[in-house]
């Protein structure tokens, strides 16, 4: 997606060698012009899947999966939570997801009751690195008897394993924009 492609050449940073820093628009502060743009196109490419929910996790992945959830009927966005809170009750759905950015392994739960057996889910997030965050989201999906339609991401990392593990479960993968390396800083980005 061309905006997207220009606000990451723009104000994108390269911290290291792994990580993309794209605070000003994505991670701290949204460019919510951009944001709708980036809910419409996930909208185009999986709207014939007819998804019935959206799945993310919290905290980074709601803005997009709100508005991509938003671009096709309004349908319900969920998202899961990384902590056990007294707010997550009951009967859940739970997979373990090592954090890239973090370093550290999270439990990302879902409510049951959020996730009706047998729902067709689009997944959306922020970021593909790993595909550990995505893959979890697929495992909660599958222990609620549901379907992913799809993972949409914003941004691709080439240079990490994300897309091949997540084809190789047979995942059908779009990312609206991919990063192929970092040089001192500054983000290679595909047109
Ligand atoms: P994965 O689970 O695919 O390894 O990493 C994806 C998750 O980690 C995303 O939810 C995203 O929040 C975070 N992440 C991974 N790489 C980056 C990065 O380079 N920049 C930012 N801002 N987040 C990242």
């Amino acid at each position: 997606m061309k905006e997207l492609v220009n606000a990451i050449r723009m104000q994108g940073v390269g911290v290291g060698d792994d990580i993309v820093k794209v605070d000003m628009f994505l991670n701290h502060r949204l460019d919510t012009e951009l944001v709708v743009q980036m809910g419409k196109a996930f909208a185009e490419a999986f709207a014939d899947e007819k998804p019935d929910l959206v799945l993310t996790v919290e905290a980074s992945g709601i803005a997009s999966a709100l508005t991509t959830a938003m671009a096709l009927g309004n349908i319900p966005v969920v998202f899961a939570k990384k902590s056990q809170t007294r707010n997550v009750t009951g009967d859940v759905y739970q997979s373990n997801v090592f954090s890239f950015t973090h370093g550290v392994e999270n439990h990302v739960r879902v409510s049951k009751a959020y996730l009706p057996q047998g729902s067709r889910v689009l997944i959306i997030d922020d970021f593909l690195a790993n595909g550990a965050a995505a893959s979890g989201l697929c495992d909660i999906v599958a222990q609620a008897k549901g379907t992913v339609v799809g993972v949409g991401v914003c941004v691709e990392k080439k240079f990490q394993p994300g897309r091949a593990k997540l084809e190789g479960m047979g995942m059908r993968v779009v990312s609206l924009a991919t990063v192929v390396g970092i040089d001192n800083g500054k983000l290679i980005v595909e047109d």
